[in-house]
């Protein structure tokens, strides 16, 4: 057995492999984190010791999330293709490790030909600190791609959260059942550094999903499954949207009642901010 045959770095190379299928990361486009289980790094450090580097060596993450203190995560390399995820894990991911005071991180395992993780690591880890505290330790997987569809609507859609959820939501009868609280919308803004971490943290206190305007979508879920369900989900809601646009806009719709006796026949509370 190795490393790479772990289930949890097998599941991110499947979503690494369903996502390139999906053509949402041109070139080295997109990042993945997941926040490893303490058992799964307990059996990890166990039988891969030899592995592991303990290079001492701490990097700043440049945001400060003690939250996160002594977690390990496994997330893309900067630069790196989705699409050679699968065929070279020990070189397009790294196994790290953030330090106790949740500022730096040192890299335990992975890119192998050199590199660091992701450049947007500061969103990943603001946004798996929120998800941490607000779902109680449940959401463990944050993904970020460029979907076609979902950018082209931040080109013609007012730039705000109930714009964009009532939108979507009434593109596909399941939406609303999927994402009841809605989608997160931050302008442009500039990729990589504390201030898009921190607005897109703040904006994943309420949503699962956040829109970057004319750039992509950071999706949180439990598992690989929930992120890329979520991600496949917003995008197809996104491409029926552009396509009736392209077809001379609405004739008939959703109505708010069909939305709000869908709520109440399964179970779930819409976000009342978006309804009228
Ligand atoms: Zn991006």
């Amino acid at each position: 057995m190795n490393l790479t045959d772990l289930t949890f770095v097998q599941d991110f190379i499947g979503l690494a492999a369903d996502a390139s299928e999906k053509e949402w990361h041109e070139r080295n486009g997109g990042n993945l984190s997941y926040r490893i289980r303490t058992e799964e790094m307990d059996f990890t450090r166990l039988r891969f010791a030899p592995e592991l580097k303990e290079t001492g060596e701490w990097t700043r993450i440049g945001v400060s999330v003690p939250e996160l203190a002594a977690e390990c995560f496994l997330v893309t390399g900067s630069g790196k293709f989705m699409q050679h995820v699968g065929e070279s894990p020990e070189e397009n991911l790294a196994i790290v490790q953030i330090d106790t005071r949740g500022e730096n991180y040192c890299v335990l395992w992975g890119l192998e030909k050199g590199g660091r993780p992701t450049s947007e690591f500061p969103t990943h880890l603001m946004n798996h600190a929120v998800k941490k505290r607000t779902t109680d330790g449940l959401h463990r997987v944050i993904y970020h791609a460029h979907p076609v569809d979902t950018i082209a609507l931040t080109f013609v859609l007012p730039l705000n959260n109930r714009t964009f959820t009532r939108e979507l939501w009434s593109m596909i009868t399941e939406c609303p059942i999927i994402f009841p609280e809605g989608i997160g919308v931050l302008p442009w803004m500039m990729p990589g550094g504390r201030e898009i971490a921190e607005a897109t943290s703040d904006l994943m206190k309420t949503f699962n999903v956040v829109v970057w305007a004319h750039h992509g979508v950071f999706c949180s879920g439990a598992t690989f499954d929930e992120a890329f369900g979520l991600m496949d989900t917003i995008e197809k809601a996104a491409e029926i949207a552009v396509k009736v646009r392209s077809m001379g806009g609405k004739k008939n719709d959703i109505t708010m009642k069909n939305l709000k006796d869908l709520a109440k026949e399964f179970d779930v509370t819409l976000n009342p901010d978006m309804l009228d």
